[in-house]
Parts: structure tokens; sequence; C-alpha cells
């Protein structure tokens, strides 16, 4: 979301696949499969507005224009006008930087979801997609499948805390670019390098070499460790 001068707001969720980034940006990531599979490495040059790029963004300075991409458009651009209110703003929760434990235990008390999925509703806490709830969770040492309402407050504590942490690491990372993510100069992000558990099924617990386990917890799945995470 981005507070505009005149108090109006923009606010842009990138869903599955979509890209933000600078006009100008060079990444493979940036071009459809077909056109990438076509052109030699030194060919994949700047990026030129294609089919999937669906918004531009001028600014009045000499800044370059800010394009958005998505193919397959699970992403949504809204515009609220000074004082509107956003049904999706507004049902937010904390934000995953600044999760305490506290608020943590009380959104679990009595609920018989997973873990995993309480920590994906965005009324619980805001920001923390698939990976990074995998990664806290391994960092916290609980399982993802453990009942929410039986996690304890200081095993609470050490989710929100690791959750902190694993988001902090992935802003000074650059994200995560496993499938389609760019930064907005269109390089790569490298946390993916510094995952624990998040799609690594059967390679070996980075702790203890335990083969790594995937489960399906509803629509998503989840990574962990069979010994490390209780
Ligand atoms: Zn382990």
């Amino acid at each position: 979301m981005a507070g505009l001068e005149d108090e109006s707001r923009l606010v842009v969720h990138l869903g599955m696949t979509g890209q933000l980034f600078a006009e100008g940006a060079v990444s493979p990531r940036l071009l459809s499969a077909t056109a990438r599979a076509a052109l030699a490495p030194e060919e994949q040059l700047r990026f030129r507005p294609d089919a999937h790029t669906h918004l531009r963004l001028a600014f009045r300075d000499d800044g370059p224009d800010v394009l958005l991409r998505d193919v397959r458009k699970f992403g949504k651009v809204q515009w609220l006008e000074p004082g509107q209110p956003s049904e999706r703003l507004d049902r937010l929760g904390p934000d995953a930087l600044r999760l305490r434990g506290s608020q943590l235990a009380a959104a679990a008390r009595g609920r018989k979801v997973a873990i995993k999925n309480l920590l994906l509703d965005q009324a619980v806490v805001a920001g923390s997609g698939n990976i990074y709830t995998d990664e806290a969770l391994s960092l916290a040492g609980v399982r993802p499948t453990r009942t929410a309402g039986r996690v304890s407050a200081a095993e609470c504590d050490r989710i929100a805390r690791a959750l902190r942490r694993v988001m902090r690491r992935s802003i000074a990372t650059g994200g995560s670019s496993i499938s389609d993510y760019v930064g907005p100069d269109g390089k790569d992000g490298s946390y993916q390098d510094e995952r624990r558990v998040y799609a690594r099924k059967g390679e070996p617990c980075r702790s203890c070499g335990t083969p790594i386990r995937r489960v399906v917890l509803g629509q998503r799945s989840a990574h962990y460790c069979p010994r490390c995470q209780r």
C-alpha cells in the first residue's frame, strides 16, 4: 500500500505471479517461458511491455515508470480515495515484522486449525505467506500441523520472534525468487538460498540431517523436519 500526496491510497496485491518493477529492468523472469527459450542469454536484455503488463505508473519527477506484470492475473490493484475504507486493509492483523507472541497466543486460544494455517490467516498476521510461515515454524521448532489452541505461550513467543527474524532476513536478501518474483530493479532475491525447509522435501534438515517432510494442510502445503519440530 502506498500513501499518496493527496491522501489517497494505492493498494497493489501481487497475488501469485505479480511483478512490480521499474521500466528498464533486466531479468529473464520478465519474459514468457517461450520467449525465454527462444533467446540466447545475451539477448535477454531490456524488458518491453508485453501482453501480461497491466499497469504503468508514471511519476512527475524524472524517475522511471513502474510497471506491473502478472501472468496468471491473481494480482489486484485498487485506488482508494482519501478517507475511503478498504475491507482488504482494514481486516489485516499486525504486520509480520511486528507480531508479538502475546498477540499470536491470543489469536490461537481455543482454535482447532493447524498453527501453520493460523499464521497464513492475514487477519491474524499480515504479510506472512507460505514460505515464511514454514521457515518461522522451523526456526521455532514447532510442527506446522500442531493444533493452534495447543501451542503454548512460550512457543507463540518463539514463533513470533522467528517470524520477525525471517521477514527481516527476507527483506535484507531481496525476497524469494523461486518462480516469478523480482525486485524493483529486476534483480532476483536470494532468500531462497537460505531456506531451511520450504520446498526442500526429502532433502536433509540443516540441523540434524533427517529428510524434510511435506504435508498438505487444507489448500496449502507445509514443510518441516520431523525430528526438530514437535
Ligand atoms: Zn532436523
